[in-house]
């Protein structure tokens, strides 16, 4: 065995059949255990067991050119599941036995579970955007809408709009190489150049950042001076902080979100689809807002 294959397999040491984890480079930053250990623990002790055999959540750093091995150890130390996160969401894809409609549409797959040795990979992203639009009141049906950046979660958080919808689509990326294709029975996305936002924000109901501008402390907002106004609603999915997006949509008199909604919604999903439970999810919520 290679040095970088022991590295890979070492990270799947410690678990126990029925565990499940996230799959990621890099993982450290991942709130997801936060919310996933505590949710697993109140759900063992419901079905009358100890606590300290609940399954345990990990983190798995896996190196980028080992998701497939890491997808064979899934499956050969009997995980119940696993999260997939930054870099793999549409590389894992081509290595699952079955995959849900709406996350093959995307190309974009966040949760895995294992049934009877097969790999059947779902999409809970676009469920915790639509969840967390929902908590804040927003109906996106008839609704005209720009989404900022057209990266994997972008192209999610847009084929999921459309599903919902809404009147209207205006799309902005930074550099014009990625394409963009949606099913031609609905609304087709407009894309907006740089110079045209100044019109185009002032207009719309809502308005995603869905770029990762705003991960890093001190990240400008992903677009210059926006002119936001009162009665929109401007959303980040940035979980981590405020970002300046938010700082200047709020300065604006506009009600903002930040991702942490999009966040825990996705991972009750998850969690949902590995246990069959309903996910408990105060519970998860408050472990979140404890960060
Ligand atoms: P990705 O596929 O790598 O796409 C990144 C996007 O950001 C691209 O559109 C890219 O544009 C744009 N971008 C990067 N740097 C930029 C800059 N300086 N100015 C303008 N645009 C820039 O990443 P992703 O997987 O879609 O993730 C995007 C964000 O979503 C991340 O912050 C991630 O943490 C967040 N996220 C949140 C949740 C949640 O539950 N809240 C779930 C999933 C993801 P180019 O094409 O020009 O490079």
């Amino acid at each position: 065995m290679s040095q970088q294959d022991k590295q890979g397999d070492d990270q799947f040491a410690k678990v126990k059949p029925g565990d499940m984890g996230i799959i990621g480079n890099p993982v450290e930053h991942s709130m997801s255990p936060r919310m996933q250990g505590p949710a697993l623990r109140y759900w063992w002790t419901q079905l009358g067991r100890a606590a300290d055999t609940a399954p345990r959540y990990h983190k798995f750093l896996v190196p980028i050119d080992q998701l497939e091995r890491s997808l064979s150890l899934v499956r050969e130390r009997h995980l119940l599941g696993v999260n997939v996160t930054v870099p793999f969401k549409r590389a894992v894809c081509s290595h699952l036995n079955e995959i849900d409609e709406f996350a093959n549409n995307v190309q974009s797959v966040n949760t895995v579970k294992v049934i009877d040795g097969k790999l059947v990979g779902y999409n809970t992203d676009a469920y915790g955007f639509e969840k967390s639009l929902e908590e804040f009141g927003f109906e996106p049906r008839q609704k005209s809408v720009l989404v900022l950046g057209l990266g994997g979660t972008g192209v999610v958080l847009i084929h999921r709009l459309l599903e919902l919808g809404i009147k209207s689509l205006f799309v902005w990326n930074r550099s014009s190489q990625r394409s963009l294709s949606v099913p031609q029975t609905k609304i087709q996305p407009v894309r907006v150049e740089t110079e045209h936002l100044k019109e185009v924000v002032p207009e719309v109901d809502l308005v995603v950042n869905a770029t990762s501008v705003g991960l890093k402390e001190g990240d400008p907002s992903p677009i210059p001076k926006p002119r936001f106004q009162s009665r929109q609603f401007v959303y980040d999915v940035v979980y981590h902080r405020e970002t300046e997006f938010l700082k200047l949509a709020k300065q604006s008199g506009a009600k903002t979100s930040n991702g942490l909604g999009m966040l825990l919604h996705q991972g009750a999903k998850s969690f949902e689809i590995w246990t069959g439970a309903t996910a408990p999810i105060e519970l998860m919520r408050k472990e979140l807002k404890t960060v």
